[in-house]
């Protein structure tokens, strides 16, 4: 089967020539595999790969499947059976996962192939992948910037067509961010809508997994994938999942789209803000009603989600002691020294940053003041969002204040890294959903730059914003542009 331009179908595209027995599916992973030797020296979006296992996978794959046969790259913090489970912590450096997370016996079961594993920042502690232990991954549309963060490898593999869809983990922006700035979809479900068992464990109650594609329906396809109850995840919740591409098609009449009146900040990119005010007209063309509304508290997020993740943070990386899993120092003097050094060697720079800033906020000295203060903020950030849905059916908004930054630009300065999250954090710490989609370029130094477009939803509210983001996408050809790679 000669067909190098397979890699850059779409699922959606790939799906019908898998039924019709036109490629199989070792076809399609042969294929893929050569397009991720060509592109690898450049992105360097993979940790891992293990294209035996893939095979061997794909010899018995059931086309008919919902997935059948469509090899899905994952983030290396979701288990998958046999293959290293990094996080791109040294930490974790030897690791391999001993059984699969939810999410991938649910894709399994739907008839997808994991085979690789992508790059990250280190505990998905990030916005740029430059906190990866491993390595530093390059934007497709520019190799001299970063991916975004801190999916970064799963949105720079679909990006560059080294990956017919990927997951994602988003706790604060981490799959919409990445979407946004390497060119792709990027969907973060309602906080339970997904399970998490089996998936390293950043902060708790704002982790979610989610898929990064190439359009809107295939985002759609995964999520009929993996979402759903599970009896492993006690915060999984048991709602019955709907057809998320059942409302694909559908027009925007009635549909109402508030803007934020706090989410026009000075700092926005001007190109990105030209971008976005042409993305809602155009939504207004399409039948949308777009009306002002106001997010009181967007002030706070940023600061609050650092203490909270933080928080959530310090307690879930206590397991990382040399005791259990991954990385040990060696000849330790006494215990104290064991768990001291290995953490001292095995964790990056960002995660004892955080470590040490969500033990201070959770301190008794100064829980109340920091940690206690930021869960009623929480509540009043979930608040406003109520309020405003009372009004409307989804926020739009920027995905990203700026398009892709240059590697090395920010990472001096990790409060201007933080800040890469402004327009995405508070949907996690309300716990409802988002989704991030390509709707324009910025011109920059002679590169196209993609702009990401963000609609948020309600809590369970899926399908609406994967219908709006849907009718937009087909008005549009955004998501057809491909970067040159060079
Ligand atoms: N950039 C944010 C952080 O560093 C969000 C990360 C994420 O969503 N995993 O915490």
């Amino acid at each position: 089967m000669s067909r190098p331009d397979l890699p850059a179908l779409n699922i959606a595209e790939l799906q019908p020539l898998l039924r019709r027995r036109e490629v199989s599916p070792r076809n399609v992973l042969d294929l893929l595999r050569a397009r991720i030797e060509e592109i690898e020296p450049k992105i360097d979006a993979y940790l891992s790969l293990d294209f035996d296992a893939a095979a061997k996978e794909a010899e018995g794959a059931d086309v008919d499947l919902p997935l059948g046969g469509v090899p899905i790259a994952i983030k290396d913090i979701i288990s998958v059976a046999g293959q290293p489970c990094t996080c791109a912590s040294k930490i974790l450096r030897n690791y391999r996962a001993p059984y699969d997370a939810t999410v991938i016996r649910k894709l399994r079961a739907a008839g997808a192939i994991p085979f690789g594993k992508t790059n990250m920042d280190e505990f998905a502690m990030g916005s740029s992948t430059e906190n990866s232990s491993v390595k530093l991954t390059h934007n497709p549309w520019d190799l001299s910037r970063v991916p975004g963060g801190s999916s970064g490898g799963s949105a720079a593999a679909v990006a560059a067509d080294g990956a017919f869809g990927g997951l994602g983990t988003d706790t604060g922006g981490s799959i919409r961010q990445p979407a946004a700035l390497s060119g792709v979809v990027g969907l973060k479900p309602s906080y339970g809508r997904v399970s998490r068992f089996g998936v390293v464990a950043f902060a708790s109650s704002l982790d979610q997994v989610g898929p990064l594609t190439k359009t809107v329906r295939d985002s759609a396809l995964i999520m009929n994938a993996i979402a759903g109850h599970d009896p492993q995840d006690s915060t999984c919740l048991s709602e019955p999942v709907p057809d998320y591409t059942a409302a694909l098609g559908r027009d925007l009449r009635g549909i109402r789209l508030g803007l934020p009146k706090e989410y026009m900040l000075e700092g926005i990119d001007p190109q990105v803000k030209t971008a976005i005010d042409v993305a809602v007209k155009q939504l207004e063309s399409l039948g949308a009603e777009i009306v002002d509304v106001s997010l009181p508290h967007t002030d706070y997020a940023i600061a609050a989600y650092y203490i909270i993740a933080t928080a959530e943070a310090s307690a879930n990386l206590a397991r990382f002691d040399g005791v259990r899993y991954g990385h040990r120092a060696e000849n330790p003097k006494d215990l104290l020294d064991h768990y001291g050094r290995t953490r001292e060697e095995g964790f990056g720079a960002e995660v004892k940053r955080r470590i040490i800033l969500g033990t201070y906020v959770l301190s008794s000295g100064y829980y109340d003041a920091y940690y206690l203060r930021a869960q009623k903020v929480r509540q009043l950030i979930r608040q406003d969002f109520a309020q405003a849905f009372r009004k409307v059916d989804a926020l739009v908004s920027p995905t990203s204040p700026v398009p892709a930054f240059k590697l090395g630009e920010r990472t001096a300065d990790p409060l201007q890294m933080y800040l890469a999250d402004i327009f995405t954090n508070a949907a996690n710490l309300a716990g409802i959903c988002g989704i991030s989609l390509p709707c324009g370029f910025a011109q920059v130094d002679g590169h196209r730059l993609p702009i990401g477009l963000q609609l948020l939803g309600k809590a369970l509210d899926e399908a609406r914003i994967l219908q709006i983001a849907h009718a937009y996408e087909q008005s549009t050809d955004w998501h057809k542009a491909r970067p040159a790679i060079k």
